[in-house]
């Protein structure tokens, strides 16, 4: 099957802005991981792997819409974490099949 192409909200994006200027080597590293090391386990709870060991991290939304996260960037500077912005990336992209991509002139 012909390759699809990721496009991310324009709130995910605003997001990652926000993330950019406040710290911007945590955006970055948030837009490295691979969406295939995100798993939803159940909803509002998802698992996403450490980019730099074999450990995973958990990612909850609470019923009341807040985010948290297991790691240490979360727990100890109660930030939206590299991990929090990836599932979050993830939720909110459309996936555009190739066979629908049309030219813009
Ligand atoms: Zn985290």
């Amino acid at each position: 099957m012909e390759k699809e192409i990721r496009i991310l909200s324009a709130d995910t994006v605003n997001e990652f802005f926000a993330a950019f200027e406040k710290d911007w080597k945590r955006a970055l590293k948030a837009s490295q991981i691979n969406p295939d090391n995100i798993k939803q386990i159940e909803p509002g709870s998802w698992l996403v792997g450490s980019q730099t060991s074999l450990g995973k991290y958990a990612v909850l939304q609470g019923k009341d819409g807040a985010w948290s996260c297991t790691c240490a960037d979360h727990k100890n500077r109660l930030v939206n974490c590299k991990h929090i912005l990836a599932v979050k990336a993830t939720l909110e992209t459309v996936e555009i099949p190739k066979n629908d991509y049309f030219d813009i002139c």
